[in-house]
């Protein structure tokens, strides 16, 4: 494997070294179970505050699809209605996995380039009904941010829960998740974060406790254990000392640096790297300061460039950049700004790089 000096791919993302030396430490003893159950508290409690709940916040061993996966097996029965609001790559993925466990799936599709539409979503949710709504806040292949205020409301109106993707936004951009009214809250270690890709984060709300309930799924992804597994000192699996004490020194590094600044720095190096794109002569996907997302920013493949030619021009100059998926591979790359990555300097140089590589066509 060949370590790339400006790493920028929008996740994994780069982990810091005070992260990485808490899994150099060997936890494992049967005698430090409750310091473990300590350590997740307090990691519940930083996380509550980071996404502003009172919600339980259940923290699974498994990277973010862990998350999506337990949450909609763990609420959804078959030939539940669930409409999957899409603007992007994981939004009409999450339609799909709730389709594949047999739910009828109606979509609020949009754009790749656009944001959601509150008022379209509203329209169908009060004539299809659903049991769930779902919506992805950063749809990170595209590098947009969805507007989630208004889903809450919508939901309580047609009594659905709601369900949203926040892996690539929270920790880097506000959520909130009770103002937003959001029942079942999912995020991931890898990204803003900046851990491996080993933890699965989902706030979890007393509406959605009564569905889980409700539902009685089973499996190693299943949410209900964690509603009183934590109080009980009895979880269902073996967890990861290094995992959650790599959590720790994250969420340690965050509150240091505070929500406001950590929330400003992002960003700053959001709107340094759209402006450096656009003076490049780079086209952005999309071109808006209104829903470009402060984590990660997307833009189209110039013309005369294949992206496996510009990626590997890049990475001769230590450079690693994203490319995207579905409609967009191949078409859309992408600077990962999240976490550890949002850092100026680390952008200037990937974007001096760029104007080098697209300089020579
Ligand atoms: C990264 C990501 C996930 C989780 O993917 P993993 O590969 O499991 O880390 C889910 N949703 C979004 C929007 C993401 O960016």
């Amino acid at each position: 494997m060949e370590k790339y000096p400006v790493p920028l791919v929008p996740g994994p993302v780069s982990i810091p070294q005070e992260v990485l030396a808490a899994y150099a430490v060997d936890y494992g003893s049967a005698d430090m179970e409750s310091e473990f159950f300590e350590l997740y508290e307090s990691c519940e409690r930083s996380l509550q505050q980071m996404l502003a709940t009172k919600s339980q916040v259940a923290i699974l061993s498994g990277e973010g699809m862990l998350a999506l996966w337990g949450a909609l097996k763990s609420a959804v029965q078959p030939d539940d209605r669930v409409l999957a609001v899409a603007t992007g790559v994981f939004g009409y993925g999450v339609g799909d996995m709730a389709r594949r466990i047999g739910a009828q799936v109606e979509e609020a599709g949009f754009g790749y380039a656009s944001a959601l539409d509150p008022q379209q979503v509203a329209d169908i949710a009060r004539r299809f009904r659903p049991k769930l709504i779902t919506a992805v806040h950063c749809e990170t292949p595209s590098g947009t941010l969805n507007p989630l205020a208004e889903l809450g409301e919508i939901a309580r109106e047609v009594d659905a829960l709601l369900y949203v993707d926040f892996v690539a936004s929270a920790g880097g951009t506000p959520v909130g998740v009770d103002e937003w009214g959001i029942d079942l809250g999912l995020l991931g270690s890898q990204k803003a974060l900046s851990c491996m890709a080993d933890l699965s984060m989902v706030t979890v709300s007393e509406r959605a406790w009564a569905a889980i309930e409700a539902a009685d799924y089973v499996g190693y992804d299943a949410l209900a254990p964690w509603r009183t597994g934590v109080a009980d000192r009895y979880l269902p699996y073996t967890h990861n000392w290094q995992a959650m004490a790599g959590l720790r020194v994250a969420l340690d590094l965050f509150e240091a640096e505070g929500q406001e600044a950590a929330y400003r720095r992002h960003a700053d190096v959001a709107s340094y790297c759209r402006d450096r794109l656009r003076e490049i002569g780079v086209e952005l996907w999309p071109d808006s300061e209104e829903i470009s997302s402060p984590t990660v920013t997307a833009a189209v493949v110039p013309d005369g460039w294949t992206w496996e030619r510009l990626d590997g021009e890049l990475r001769k100059r230590g450079v690693a950049v994203g490319g995207s998926y579905g409609p967009l591979a191949g078409k859309v790359f992408r600077i990962g700004h999240m976490g550890s990555q949002a850092n100026h300097d680390l952008v200037e140089r990937g974007m001096d790089a760029l104007a080098e590589v697209l300089g020579m066509a």
